[in-house]
């Protein structure tokens, strides 16, 4: 277990990193990181603040079972809380949990009973580890954070929420925050491919699944993106980790 000013650093990191990508709405959306075994007290981050100014000590340390949670002065997002509290108690391989409106994503998001194709070496990445949640019924609160759950449980690492973003998750940081950048990439390329009008060369099914085993037997590629990540924020910008 990674001890708490550690993940600390290292969800802030991913929160600044996330801004200079492109991937910040206004102060709305909301990263997250276990810091017990069992999944039940976890880092949020805060509530009305833009991610390129989080600093590690502002992330929000949440317990599910804490009944005055709203009472608090730094009291979290609610959507974030049912999202997020829900994810994180319930669904064992979600240790790290990262929700974003990124445009490409989303976009896919937006077209109807849309598969994400196996149309490159990125995407294929995330072959048969993406859920679809296709019932979008308004803000993220508790009847979304179940549905998304549910279908997470099956030890899916992404969901596309439907008429809404998307959701990742992973058993660290590192792990969570490489996917998200490489579901962008992968996204940005199909919509791009899918812009031309022209017939898509989609993989079969054998290639995909054998690339996608490479990528994920592949070493250290997610620590190794961290590391770098902060290093230029330990250079640049040093305050994110007071
Ligand atoms: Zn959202």
């Amino acid at each position: 277990m990674i001890d708490e000013s550690t993940l600390r650093v290292e969800l802030t990191a991913a929160l600044r990193w996330a801004a200079r990508e492109g991937m910040q709405e206004a102060v709305a959306n909301h990263f997250s990181v276990a810091v017990s075994d069992d999944g039940r007290r976890f880092l949020l981050s805060p509530n009305g603040r833009f991610w390129s100014r989080t600093t590690a000590s502002d992330l929000i340390l949440l317990d599910v079972d804490d009944p005055d949670v709203f009472a608090r002065p730094d009291a979290p997002d609610p959507t974030a809380w049912y999202l997020h509290s829900h994810l994180h108690q319930t669904v064992p391989h979600a240790r790290a949990v990262l929700h974003t409106h990124m445009p490409y994503a989303t976009a896919l998001c937006c077209l109807a009973e849309y598969e994400f194709h196996m149309l490159d070496q990125n995407a294929c990445r995330f072959y048969n580890r993406i859920a679809y949640d296709r019932n979008f019924g308004g803000m993220a609160f508790k009847a979304e954070s179940e549905r998304v759950a549910d279908l997470m449980r099956g030890g899916k690492s992404v969901c596309f929420m439907g008429n809404h973003g998307v959701l990742v998750v992973g058993r660290t940081v590192a792990e969570a925050f490489d996917e998200l950048c490489y579901l962008e990439l992968a996204c940005r390329t199909q919509v791009l491919a899918l812009s031309t009008g022209r017939p898509l060369a989609v993989l079969d099914d054998e290639i995909a699944e054998k690339t996608c085993d490479e990528w994920l037997e592949y070493p250290n590629i997610a620590v190794q993106h961290l590391n770098e990540i902060r290093a230029v924020l330990d250079e640049e910008e040093p305050g994110y980790r007071v």
